[in-house]
């Protein structure tokens, strides 16, 4: 928690502090309340929630005779913590699948991580790759942006450092059949997971809708996708909202990872793109060493916060 907390940007360490400053003031009326609506407006979070969340806070509030330091912040954190969701499954499908009864053959977990270009795909890989391994896991890595060879390189010197293979292809090869080699080795291999980076280049919608629906046909081939980790770049607000729409029109997204929250991002997006795409942020980057990627868990993100 200390970490988290050292790590999140200024902007969002303020959005909590901020909002609890405004609550705790002697009188609270009609502009501290627009206040606070303005204060999580800016932070991202969106007008909808904003406003249920505003609607719930000021209720409680009325209903709560005192107002001492203390229950103030224990209310806003449970709000918080309730706007940013408690009912979602976060948990990773890492497990390997066993040999059935049918006569289908082991075969690991595939994970497949898509995004825009620069939001921090290759990286989260990576560092996945790392938290796996250190949990005991074997990895096989699927270099599928073959489009721009540092991406492999890249994905490659994140495997090295970790001990698990590269699957890597031609420059400019195509990258379905980059996917489906590294997950026919992984299931070769005996693997427990195959992560696969994808490229991400969205100048045609219809290119990427091609591509990467190639990517997973053809991965499938071997059975059916354990997770598709949607990669967004917090910093970039509501932008990323529209990427996200593109790619969910595309694949089915299990899981967002939310990266770069130690730079200029507002941590309100987190709400803003779970309701977008009724899909529960997963993962969170934290800056861009090794061990910068946590899973995301709600109570400790709001401690946090405001904390
Ligand atoms: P890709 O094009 O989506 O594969 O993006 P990369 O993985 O190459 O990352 C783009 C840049 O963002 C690199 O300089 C990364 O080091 C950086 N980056 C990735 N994740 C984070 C993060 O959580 N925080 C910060 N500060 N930088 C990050």
């Amino acid at each position: 928690l200390v970490r988290l907390r050292a790590r999140l940007s200024r902007s969002q360490n303020t959005l909590g502090k901020g909002l609890l400053a405004l609550l705790s003031r002697e009188h609270l009326d009609e502009d501290t309340w627009e206040e606070i609506e303005d204060t999580l407006i800016t932070a991202d979070v969106g007008v909808a929630p904003t406003q249920e969340l505003v609607e719930r806070l000021r209720t409680r509030v009325k209903v709560l005779g005192t107002r001492t330091p203390e229950e103030l912040r224990a209310l806003l954190r449970e709000e918080l913590v309730e706007l940013v969701g408690t009912d979602m499954d976060r948990s990773l499908r890492t497990a390997a699948h066993p040999a059935a009864g049918d006569g289908a053959a082991a075969r690991p977990a595939v994970l497949m991580v898509v995004g825009v270009n620069g939001t921090g795909k290759t990286t989260t890989t990576g560092k996945l790759a790392r938290v796996l391994v250190a949990d005991g896991r074997s990895v096989v890595l699927g270099a599928a942006d073959t489009f721009r060879a540092a991406a492999a390189d890249q994905l490659q010197t994140w495997g090295e450092r970790v001990g698990a293979r590269t699957v890597r292809g031609p420059e400019g090869g195509d990258p379905a059949s980059v996917a489906f080699d590294a997950v026919k080795e992984g299931i070769a291999e005996g693997v427990d997971c195959v992560l696969i980076d994808t490229a991400g280049r969205l100048h045609t919608k219809t290119g990427l809708m091609d591509e990467l629906g190639k990517v997973k046909r053809v991965v499938e081939k071997h059975g059916p996708l354990d997770e598709v980790l949607l990669v967004l770049d917090a910093t970039t607000g509501q932008n990323g909202l529209v990427q996200a729409r593109v790619f969910a029109e595309v694949v089915n997204i299990t899981g967002i990872v939310l990266t770069k929250l130690d730079g200029s991002a507002k941590g309100g997006i987190v709400v803003a793109v779970q309701r977008e795409l009724g899909v529960p942020v997963k993962l969170i980057g934290l800056g861009e060493g090794a061990d910068d990627l946590a899973p995301f868990e709600p109570g400790q993100f709001v401690d946090a916060l405001i904390g």
